[in-house]
């Protein structure tokens, strides 16, 4: 038994030793797991595989959706081979309800994830690691409903504080890990002066929430904020610990600009949620080119010109504070961590001209 495959992790999902079956000799089928059974959200596959061998192992994976629906999003996985820091793409073969992969497992640990991961730990390590100065403020806005950590980063220009406040929140979905690369990229480049970040820092005083759903995950989960708890895109519940933070928050800063970092799965467009029509063009001039990784813009408008009133936060934020919400939809397909890390800043860049 030279290869093994765990998911009880932060962050692992299936978690249950009950959903990881071997079948033979490297042979081994995956139940993930949803936490309210929604298929929309079921896109969440985080396991460690370990080989204790001193050679490579071909192993053959039946990973099971249980699900038909939204399959199309399903033939494909990121491996992330032992002592290594890049991810690589596994195209995978859609039967039915599941994605099929082979491929050898190099000695050591490597971890399968449908996405780059970004769990918990990650975020702690990142967090601990971001060093503060005059610019960059860390704040503790609280705990999750089991007690996870909730931080916020302040960067603003040292002489020259901005009057407007934009505010980037990230992991309102815990499975779209794309956002939690989208802040790194951020913070990556604000945290050291230079000509462009002082230009937007004299303009925004920008505030960063890295992980709001920390319960979710941790837990696996794909929607929800924590066990229990609320898809915090569309709904606002102040029994949930996560919605209190974020609430406090936006009421205090009063954001000119409040953007949420998602990642949907449409493989080839990249997407605008909550501006209006004139707003998402402003904002798709402001940005590079994404052509590049094979996508188009799509901007979701419910009426020309006219804005939309959107959900959650973004409403609240729209309809207390008259700011210029949205939601950025960015998938992984085509995108290395690196290239997402970058347009997360191209993304602020671009807002910052709003
Ligand atoms: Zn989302």
């Amino acid at each position: 038994m030279s290869v093994m495959i765990r998911g009880d992790f932060d962050g692992g999902n299936p978690q249950s030793g009950e959903a990881i079956l071997r079948r033979g000799e490297g042979e081994f089928t995956i139940h993930p797991f949803t936490e309210d059974g929604d298929p929309n959200y079921k896109f969440r596959m985080d396991l460690k595989i370990s080989n204790t061998g001193k050679e490579s192992r071909p192993i053959s994976l039946t990973v099971d959706w249980e699900t038909e629906a939204y399959m199309v999003h399903r033939d494909y996985c990121f491996l992330r081979d032992p002592g290594a820091t890049g991810w690589r793409y596994l195209p995978a073969e859609v039967k039915k309800s599941c994605s099929l992969l082979d491929f050898p497992v190099l000695p050591g640990e490597s971890y399968l994830c449908l996405h780059p991961k970004y769990n918990y730990d990650d975020y702690l390590q990142y967090m601990r690691g971001l060093e503060e100065s005059e610019m960059v403020k860390k704040r503790l806005l609280g705990v999750s409903s089991e007690g996870r950590e909730v931080w916020m980063v302040k960067i603003s220009h040292p002489e020259r504080p901005a009057r407007k406040n934009l505010l980037a929140v990230a992991r309102v979905h815990p499975y779209e890990t794309s956002g939690s690369y989208c802040a790194e990229g951020i913070l990556d480049a604000f945290r050291r002066p230079s000509a462009m970040t002082m230009d937007i820092l004299v303009r925004y005083n920008l505030y960063v929430v890295p992980m709001i759903s920390p319960d979710g995950v941790f837990q696996g989960y794909g929607k929800l904020t924590t066990p229990g708890g609320i898809d915090l895109s569309k709904t606002l519940d102040m029994a949930d610990a996560s919605c209190v933070l974020l609430k406090t928050v936006i009421d205090e800063i009063r954001p000119s600009i409040y953007v949420e970092f998602h990642n949907w799965m449409f493989k080839n467009v990249d997407g605008i949620y909550f501006m209006n029509y004139l707003q998402s063009r402003k904002f798709i001039r402001a940005m590079p080119p994404q052509e590049v990784f094979e996508k188009r813009w799509r901007a979701i408008l419910r009426r020309k010109i006219l804005s939309t009133p959107g959900f959650g936060f973004k409403k609240y934020c729209k309809e207390n504070y008259r700011s210029v919400s949205v939601c950025l939809e960015y998938p992984w397909f085509g995108r290395s961590p690196a290239d997402v890390k970058t347009l997360g800043l191209q993304s602020i860049v671009a807002l910052s001209k709003m």
